[in-house]
């Protein structure tokens, strides 16, 4: 792993219970949980596999009364397993009354997001907006101004517009709805300060569903601010386009270190894992070079002198056993998210690379002999051939974990970034 140094945008600190957002602190991963939040053990059930995986911050829909009187029994069910990680409330039309009339909802969630486009128009939009600040300041908690193109205020957008159609060389109309989506966000954030709630208690998104529309926004949004951005490309799609579309956008941003925290919008499919949005948005900032979280694996993609799937399948099931481990090893030694481990399919490039990494292992290729030879700190340490080369290498990585990390000191945050620098 490369360790690199960004000069970052220079932000405010919001604090989100006992995680910081901008300032110097790490980049952020957040997720969001699709259960139902009445269903107050399937909603913890599902925060608490999300923070599992390694989600700092996690959202959940607030949508109803009944969803309100779910959220503080959400948080006692977490808090009885031992997860603490904070709680977002997501707020559209009826914020300001769920938020009122629900005091344990409100003082149970960490931070709560609005979404200016959706508390209501005119004067009752404003009093609406007013309720909800109000709560913020009450029970001390930042808020989330999260401006969405699919939900942008309509009134704005008209304004602006119009204002526009006078002007003697009009802008088009995805610049205009750019910039209202900033302007959204820049006033809707200068109203809650007017109203009282602290600077660095509030965080901007200003999400979009299109790569090159979400790095023009957040350009323009950092420099026209010092709160702290958080980064998401919404509805950006299932499987592999999500992935892609949301790791080409964000890696401009954060290449221009613009972003203070993130989120993977993937659809999942039917029946399919949630945690996956945390896993890629590690592996995002992991791959920057921005912030360790697991181990990685290094595998060749195979060729013509692979004949067998035997490699696939290893480095598969190290992948899988490396993130299964790391709950446990993440609090027990120190540095071991920084390990590399190679899994490679013949001679070529196998013994080279499995010397790179912490520890490597070369398959046999089509003819070679059937033995796997095992690099540990760049020196081979041992061969191992037949029926059991997974479950023997699993070991020999399991062995090295232990020998080669220091045991956490009592205390010792486990929230680490490869230093970065701001400016
Ligand atoms: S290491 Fe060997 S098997 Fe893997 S891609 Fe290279 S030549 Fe092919």
């Amino acid at each position: 792993m490369s360790h690199v140094v960004i000069p970052r945008r220079l932000t405010q600190r919001v604090m989100v219970g006992d995680i910081a957002i901008g300032g110097e602190a790490p980049v952020v991963v957040q997720s969001m949980t699709n259960t139902d939040t009445v269903d107050a053990e399937g909603t913890a059930k599902q925060i608490f596999e999300l923070a599992q995986a390694g989600s700092e911050l996690v959202r959940i829909t607030v949508n109803t009364s009944e969803a309100a009187a779910q959220v503080p029994r959400i948080r006692e069910l977490l808090d009885a397993m031992g997860c603490h990680v904070p709680l977002v409330g997501d707020f559209h039309y009826n914020g300001h009354r769920l938020l009122t009339e629900f005091p344990e909802c409100a003082r149970a969630l960490a931070k709560y997001r609005i979404n200016p486009g959706n508390v209501g128009r005119n004067r009752k939009g404003e009093d609406q907006f007013a309720m909800m600040i109000a709560v913020a300041r009450q029970y001390d908690k930042p808020v989330r101004i999260g401006v969405n193109w699919g939900s942008l205020d309509q009134d704005l957008v008209v304004r602006m517009m119009d204002e526009n159609a006078k002007l003697p060389e009009p802008k088009d109309v995805a610049e205009v709805t750019r910039a209202a989506l900033i302007a959204s966000a820049l006033d809707s954030a200068r109203r809650a300060e007017e109203l009282g709630l602290p600077h660095d208690r509030i965080v901007l998104s200003c999400k979009v569903s299109e790569v090159q529309d979400l790095i023009a926004v957040y350009r323009e949004l950092a420099q026209r601010c010092d709160y702290p951005l958080h980064l998401g490309l919404t509805e950006a799609g299932m499987g592999s386009k999500g992935i892609v579309a949301s790791t080409a956008a964000l890696a401009v941003l954060l290449q221009d270190g613009i972003g203070d925290t993130i989120r993977i919008s993937l659809t999942p499919e039917p029946g399919g894992d949630r945690t996956q949005e945390v896993v890629v948005a590690q592996e995002i900032l992991q791959t920057m070079g921005l912030r360790s979280f697991a181990p990685m694996v290094t595998a060749c993609p195979g060729c013509g002198r692979t004949t067998s799937t035997v490699f696939q399948e290893l480095a598969q099931s190290i992948q899988s056993y490396l993130r299964a481990q790391m709950p446990v090893w993440r609090e027990q030694y120190s540095g071991v998210e920084e390990m590399s481990v190679a899994v490679m399919g013949c001679i070529v490039n196998g013994p080279g690379e499995s010397k790179l990494a912490n520890i490597g292992i070369s398959l046999p290729g089509t003819g070679e002999n059937p033995a796997a030879p095992v690099y540990v700190d760049g020196e081979k340490v041992t061969t191992l051939r037949g029926e059991n080369i997974a479950e023997e290498f699993t070991q020999i990585v399991s062995d090295y974990v232990a020998r080669k990390y220091a045991p956490r000191a009592e205390g010792e945050t486990v929230r680490r970034q490869i230093p970065i620098q701001s400016i």
